[in-house]
């Protein structure tokens, strides 16, 4: 078997999209791309969507456009890549690190509401939809989710969506969230409860919102292999006019109009003015292409992960060495970028023994992650310590990323289980 971690599906339209950019001559930002916006907008159901090179761009470009600047705080979690903390020190601001819950990989309102209680310097807070799950946004009674909480505060809500499109936020009762206990009855009446749970979620009809319709700026990405594609590529969705204007301006030089009205608008094509020191963050249409035909079949995607997630649930949820993700919500509302599980510290096997056998297995897996407050500069700039983050650090030592797509067949899930049983038993 050879198994890779990632394989990307594009079985759609990629190429006849792609050829018609070609022929047309124009291969940068144009009307590929602002359709592609558009689509975008309208499946997240923003009033604005702008598209980039990369998530990391529509991250500095969303933070610059909100006010972030040099000398501000950005609260952050310490579960996440570096492009969500580096962003902040572009605009010479300082990351604030938070711990994240074990059970999820998010933040919890609870975190969030404790960090901008004792610090009223942070200006924004940027969450992570880890592997795919909206973080706890909203909830019910209108007090208890992470935007009443940053609203209550006049903080902005930065949403670092890389690995959650198509993905969606529950309002539920949150009050309970951060005291729920990890496994009330042993590993498997934890995973029968969350089954359970997803019952009710599906006939009660809770209320939900597309990721992307709800925070000040959502950051999306487009990278390689995240859940839709476009090479490289990003989208930030708002529904401020104000953001959306700043970030069109600033993802091109800070002209005070893109390259295409330049050629297609009323007034002389070479007349343009710079309105400040901007970027060069355009997506091409070339990449774009490949978005529109990506976006055509997310849902598809999506419930073909959604598959290869219940397989795994189902297969390894009883075994006493590993625990799996806690699903906060309807498995339909999940974009199922990751699975990630973790190695308990009783296993026979460490963590990174289990990745050698598995890899020697043929199966490739990662690590969803090595925490910021591990890296050498954020450890050394802000004199992070381990005891600080204790889940993150819980998460760190046994974690272990399964592959997860579209066109992981039965047969090869088959073997990755049993392969995890072989070492573990
Ligand atoms: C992939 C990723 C990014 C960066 O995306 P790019 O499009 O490569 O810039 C940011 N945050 C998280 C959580 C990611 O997984």
């Amino acid at each position: 078997m050879d198994i890779q971690f990632a394989r990307i599906d594009l079985l759609g339209k990629e190429l006849n999209y792609v050829q018609s950019v070609l022929e047309s001559g124009w291969l940068t930002t144009a009307g590929k791309t602002l359709m592609f916006e558009e689509k975008f907008a309208r499946a997240v159901e923003a009033q604005f969507a702008c598209a980039v090179n990369s998530c990391t761009a529509a991250l500095h470009l969303g933070l610059e456009a909100l006010g972030v600047e040099a000398g501000d705080r950005v609260l952050v979690p310490t579960m996440t890549f570096t492009s969500s903390a580096e962003v902040v020190r572009y605009l010479g601001a300082d990351p604030v690190f938070v711990d994240v819950a074990y059970e999820t990989r998010i933040v919890t309102p609870k975190a969030v509401k404790k960090a901008l209680e004792e610090d009223d310097r942070i200006k924004a807070v940027i969450v992570v939809h880890f592997g795919g799950q909206a973080a706890p946004l909203l909830d019910k009674n209108g007090e208890d989710g992470i935007l009443s909480i940053c609203k209550r505060h006049g903080v902005k809500l930065v949403e670092d969506a890389a690995h959650a499109f198509p993905a969606y936020c529950v309002q539920q009762d949150l009050s309970h969230l951060d005291e729920k206990p990890l496994r009330p009855n042993g590993s498997s009446g934890y995973v029968k409860e969350q089954m359970l749970d997803r019952e009710k979620y599906l006939n009660s009809r809770i209320k939900w919102l597309p990721v992307g319709s709800i925070g000040d700026v959502t950051c999306f990405s487009f990278y390689a292999n995240k859940t839709i594609t476009t090479g490289e590529g990003g989208m930030l969705a708002t529904n401020d006019a104000n953001v959306a204007e700043r970030v069109r301006m600033m993802r091109l030089h800070g002209i005070n109009r893109d390259v295409w009205n330049r050629y297609t608008g009323s007034t002389a094509d070479w007349e343009y003015d710079v309105a400040a020191p901007g970027f060069k963050y355009n997506m091409p249409d070339i990449n774009a292409a490949i978005g529109l035909a990506q976006l055509e079949r997310a849902e598809e995607m999506r419930k073909a992960r959604q598959r290869v997630a219940e397989f795994y649930i189902e297969r390894l949820s009883n075994l006493e060495y590993i625990d799996i993700p806690r699903i906060n919500g309807p498995f339909e509302y999940h974009a199922w970028h990751l699975f990630c599980i973790v190695l308990k510290p009783e296993s026979p096997v460490s963590r990174n023994e289990f990745i050698e056998k598995m890899a020697k297995a043929g199966i490739g897996t990662s690590v969803h992650y090595k925490p910021l407050h591990r890296m050498t500069y954020y450890q050394k700039r802000y004199k992070l310590k381990p005891e600080s983050f204790p889940n993150a650090e819980r998460i760190w030592q046994g974690t272990v990323s399964l592959p997860i797509y579209p066109g992981l067949t039965e047969e090869e899930m088959e073997y990755v289980v049993k392969t995890i049983h072989s070492i573990l038993y």
